[in-house]
């Protein structure tokens, strides 16, 4: 068998060894359970790891420490942001793109989608005309990158039209952390969504970062943890990975632009292989590790089945939870047909991609479409 490479960074980033170490330096401190809120030593131990993370999240988002709450994850930090703005202001309206992930399309009842460019930006036409629609929106909420085009949303403008209508802004910037500068007085945006595993830390660890305007969303409540805006004891091993891959994908900034030239590479040939693919959102500015490409006539379960037979793991756009493979949304959004769609894949780079995993990706798709295209489009 050969051996498996893993292009698949958009779903999870493998983990860090820093951020591996991290976590073990928290479980070996062995019988002290470390609770942060305690006042014996052992909680101050806990506080001090707890803060450090903080300030390494802090560092990557631009902001200072305190409007750092950990959650436990970007789902949850989505959700909090949607549901408070939707309990708090029922008569007033969330606009959201239609491109989000899930996690901000399903996290209430009534949200009212912005349309999408061919492109693959928000369309800022019908984004004011919404906002100038009666009744006013209370918040616009628009993700900085793409998780399944890369496609880079200019937040900035986005926040000044919105400002302009009163709204608040919330960005899901979990693909753009580590990747291109997250900043929310650059962005201008009110609220910002972090995830660890995307950048190389833990799975079950995210944060939400509140800008100045002075609403803290809350979602979870009981003990006054993260002062209040997310109750519940934190998961410090999680919280001690996700400060430690922080600080290292803010350090290892520049490695994610040099991937450019392999994802280029990748598109050049695979048009080579396939004339006929599609690289979708190819002219919008894109993060550098991502490319999101069809093959009119073919089916993404298939290529990606027939791919991890080839030891090569990526992804249809957007891994979902059953496994069952769904038409992407995104490009539905786009104006894609069904037919392209529905043979989506997509391929992200990161930290620990090597050029001959390029090379052996590009064996496979040739193997792979080669039978595919024998057998007919499936
Ligand atoms: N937002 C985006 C853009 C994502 O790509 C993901 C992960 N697929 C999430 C939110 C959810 O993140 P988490 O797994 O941390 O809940």
């Amino acid at each position: 068998m050969k051996e498996r490479i893993y292009l698949d960074y958009n779903a999870s980033a493998p983990l860090r060894p820093a951020a591996r170490v991290a976590m073990l330096d928290v479980l070996n401190l062995g019988e002290s359970a470390l609770n942060a809120s305690s006042v014996h030593y052992f909680g101050r131990a806990g506080r001090t790891l707890l803060e450090d993370s903080r300030r390494s999240v802090a560092n990557l988002a631009s902001v200072p420490p305190a409007q750092v709450i950990f959650t436990s994850g970007a789902t949850e930090a989505n959700n909090t942001v949607i549901q408070h703005f939707s309990r708090h202001y029922p008569q007033r309206r969330i606009l959201v793109s239609s491109m989000e992930h899930p996690s901000v399309l399903r996290a209430a009842p009534g949200l009212v989608p912005i349309p999408a460019t061919p492109q693959g930006l928000v369309d800022l036409g019908a984004l004011e005309a919404l906002l100038a629609q009666d009744g006013g929106a209370v918040l616009v909420s628009v993700m900085a990158v793409n998780n399944e085009t890369g496609a880079i949303q200019n937040v900035s403008e986005i926040s000044a039209i919105a400002r302009k209508y009163g709204a608040f802004v919330h960005s899901d910037a979990v693909q753009a952390a580590g990747r291109i500068p997250v900043n929310p007085q650059e962005m201008g945006a009110d609220f910002f969504t972090l995830s660890s595993h995307k950048i190389g830390g833990p799975q079950g660890a995210g944060a939400l970062v509140l800008g100045l305007c002075g609403e803290t969303p809350t979602l979870l409540f009981g003990g006054g943890q993260e002062r209040g805006a997310r109750a519940g004891t934190e998961n410090l091993p999680a919280i001690a990975g996700f400060g430690a891959a922080a600080r290292e994908s803010l350090e290892r900034m520049n490695h994610y632009q040099a991937l450019g030239g392999w994802r280029d590479r990748l598109e050049r040939e695979i048009l080579t292989i396939t004339p006929d693919a599609v690289i979708h959102a190819k002219n919008t500015p894109r993060v550098a590790n991502t490319t999101l490409f069809s093959l009119p006539g073919a089916s993404s379960e298939t290529l990606l089945m027939a791919l991890d037979l080839e030891g090569v793991a990526i992804s249809n756009g957007a891994a979902c939870s059953s496994g069952r493979v769904e038409p992407s949304h995104v490009l539905t959004a786009m104006g894609a047909g069904r037919e392209i769609a529905s043979s989506a894949l997509r391929i992200s780079l990161g930290w620990a991609t090597k050029e001959a995993d390029i090379d052996r990706f590009l064996a496979a798709w040739a193997t792979v479409t080669a039978r595919v295209k024998r057998n007919g489009p499936a």
